[in-house]
């Protein structure tokens, strides 16, 4: 592309840019450490529901310390109901390594940024540009549909070739002498000008170049290859009453919400409504074996759906008389403290559906 073409092209966007600011509680940030508590929270987030995880991070945590200075339970209560929560044990991981090996200062280079867990290679481009100026061109969803589209390509974006393609596009567009700038004009572009679905093509600096808009192919880009295949997954969890407490367990193995809290669970291949097939499990032996137990309630099942999975659980009320033996796996609580545990969505959402009967809110 001319060096003619190029300058336009910016040109386009920072005007553009200037005549819609879009107020968002990061926006002129210049401290890396606030700039990377918003990049993480704001990765597979929507920005209405991340602003608020944000400011609550910035208040708790206004130093990268206080944040590595965190327990790990804290950190996952903060985020409860965020989503993704590998993203937050990683953000902790990487605090705790600025505070220790970096005596607190948060990197200044594109790969001291891009060392840190949990940092890849768009969140890097964006620390580095926004509190830097470093020039790196970001290159999240909204400036592959914005490029896609102007530019009429069609490769898919999840591909090897495609990503080399767009991210040596979107590089060649970026205004290096003012890149923090530049990036955050074409993503606010993308995400408030060039929707997914109803882009403001009629009032468009771009429409008389657009290629999508002259082909009629906008809503048809940018495309995307892969179709992600979900696994179902069936998971029983039982509410054990005894006393007046109840009994939960720390997710603690390599799998979806680990280090969240759950009640005990059970999966299997299908969804259970008898107890006949749950005895059976090693889990119901561990925790109700022979003693007395009666069964209360099952509940509706209550569903989650995942990037890779979807989850289908359903719940089970049991009052059992006696507390099970080998307590280190488990915790005994009070009802009344069961909300200061992190838990995932689909027992959030059998909460509050029971809200009133288990008065727990
Ligand atoms: S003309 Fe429409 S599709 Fe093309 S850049 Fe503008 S808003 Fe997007």
């Amino acid at each position: 592309m001319s060096d003619q073409k190029i300058e336009r092209f910016r040109k386009k966007i920072l005007d553009w840019s200037e005549k819609n600011p879009r107020p968002l509680p990061w926006k002129g940030e210049k401290n890396p450490y606030l700039i990377w508590l918003s990049e993480i929270i704001l990765q597979q987030t929507r920005v209405e529901q991340g602003w608020t995880y944000y400011e609550r991070f910035r208040t708790q945590y206004p130093q990268v310390e206080k944040l590595a200075a965190a327990s790990g339970d804290e950190i996952m209560k903060q985020w409860e109901g965020l989503g993704y929560y590998s993203r937050a044990r990683n953000m902790h991981t990487a605090a705790k390594y600025i505070k220790e090996e970096l005596a607190g200062i948060f990197p200044d280079t594109y790969a001291g940024i891009r060392s840190l867990k949990g940092v890849g290679p768009y969140t890097a481009a964006a620390i580095a540009s926004f509190a830097y100026d470093l020039p790196y061109a970001v290159l999240d969803g909204n400036v592959f549909r914005v490029l896609a589209r102007i530019y009429g390509i069609d490769t898919p974006i999840d591909s090897t070739v495609g990503k080399r393609q767009f991210g040596e596009l979107a590089q060649d567009l970026l205004d290096p002498k003012q890149a923090g700038r530049y990036n955050q004009a074409i993503m606010d572009f993308g995400a408030i000008h060039c929707t997914p679905r109803n882009p403001s093509c009629d009032n468009c600096p771009f429409r008389p170049d657009c290629q999508a808009r002259q082909s009629g192919q906008v809503l048809n880009l940018p495309v995307k290859g892969k179709k992600i295949k979900k696994k179902t997954r069936y998971f029983h969890y039982l509410i054990l009453n005894f006393e007046g407490q109840l009994i939960l367990q720390k997710r603690e193995e390599r799998d979806i919400w680990r280090n969240l809290y759950e009640f005990p669970m059970i999966e299997s291949s299908e969804l259970h409504r008898s107890e006949a097939e749950l005895v059976k499990s090693k889990l119901w032996q561990e925790m109700i074996g022979n003693c007395p137990f009666r069964l209360e309630a099952i509940s509706p099942s209550f569903r989650q759906l995942l990037t890779h999975q979807k989850i289908i659980a359903n719940f089970w009320e049991i009052q059992i008389e006696e507390a099970p033996e080998n307590s280190d796996s488990f915790l005994i609580i009070e009802r009344k403290n069961l909300r200061k545990f992190a838990f995932p969505k689909i027992i959030d959402l059998y909460l509050r559906d029971n809200s009133l009967y288990l008065k727990l809110l």
